[in-house]
């Protein structure tokens, strides 16, 4: 099944594709819609999505300039909300000196053939200066910094911001050293984790990424290979198409993952629905 040319890649789409090719051609060529539960514990799964949610969404509101004393009040609807809340206000992340701040936007360049894009919780930054990727973590665990270096995210915000981030700043490009990017953590307000970009990492990256894509593109027809990494399956909402008969995981180790991000709110597709076993 080639992949037409129209296609966008993701960092999620790509995490999708390391984590088993099936997984990938099943949900974004096949574009089948997952009829199985995202954990083992999915009213919890859920209630910590909504929360997330809850909170991307008066970040997005305060770094649109809405004051932050009329969102508190939203924020008190939940303890664990009002408690990340206020750390997000006293974080310098709140209020980063910069000309332009951008949330919630997404960008995407041309790359192999294919286009790629980038999903940006917060950009910000001033035209011919420095500007800063922020990304607003909720999950109750703090990642290792090796494992937030190796993640397709920290690569694929930082090179599309350079390949595609002329329209920020000014009509030209940005340069790979004026670009880091910060994750925060909610539940670790004062470990922020820090990585700076630099134009041999940005050659790097861009080699990686084209080579990744082009092996997705080179993929024949019929089903694709299924991971070996019975673990990915554990976490994957696919697993009554592939009859893997593995035990659902729990929000947690989705958290633990780094699959609890990818969640979203499919709409199900009740004619998709085959036998579920799990
Ligand atoms: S259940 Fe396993 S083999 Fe099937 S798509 Fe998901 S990760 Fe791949």
């Amino acid at each position: 099944m080639a992949i037409p040319h129209t296609f966008t890649f993701s960092q999620s789409s790509l995490g999708d594709y390391q984590a088993c090719a099936r997984r990938f051609q099943l949900r974004y060529l096949e574009r089948l819609a997952w009829p199985a539960p995202q954990s083992a514990d999915a009213a919890e799964g859920e209630r910590r999505q909504r929360l997330g949610q809850a909170f991307h969404q008066l970040v997005r509101r305060h770094q649109a300039g809405l004051p932050a004393a009329s969102l508190t009040p939203l924020a008190a609807a939940d303890p664990e909300l009002a408690g990340w809340w206020a750390a997000y206000l006293a974080s310098p992340f709140a209020f980063p000196e910069a000309g332009v701040r951008r949330a919630e936007l997404t960008l995407s360049t041309p790359l192999a053939g294919y286009r790629l894009e980038a999903q940006y919780d917060l950009l910000a930054g001033t035209p011919g200066g420095e500007w800063l990727i922020v990304d607003w973590k909720t999950e109750r665990r703090r990642p290792a910094r090796t494992w937030l270096a190796r993640r397709l995210q920290t690569t694929v915000c930082r090179h599309v911001l350079a390949l595609a981030g002329a329209a920020l700043n000014g009509g030209r490009p940005i340069a790979p050293e004026r670009i880091a990017m910060a994750y925060w953590f909610a539940a670790f307000p004062l470990q922020p984790e820090r990585f700076g970009y630099d134009a041999a990492a940005c050659a790097r990256d861009g080699e990686a990424l084209a080579g990744l894509i082009g092996a997705i593109a080179a993929q024949g027809d019929g089903p694709w290979p299924q991971t070996a990494d019975e673990r990915a399956c554990r976490c994957c909402a696919y697993r009554s198409f592939c009859a893997r008969p593995v035990a659902l995981a729990t929000y947690d180790e989705l958290e633990a993952a780094g699959e609890a991000e990818a969640l979203s709110s499919p709409v199900l597709d009740l004619e998709q629905v085959e036998e579920i076993a799990f």
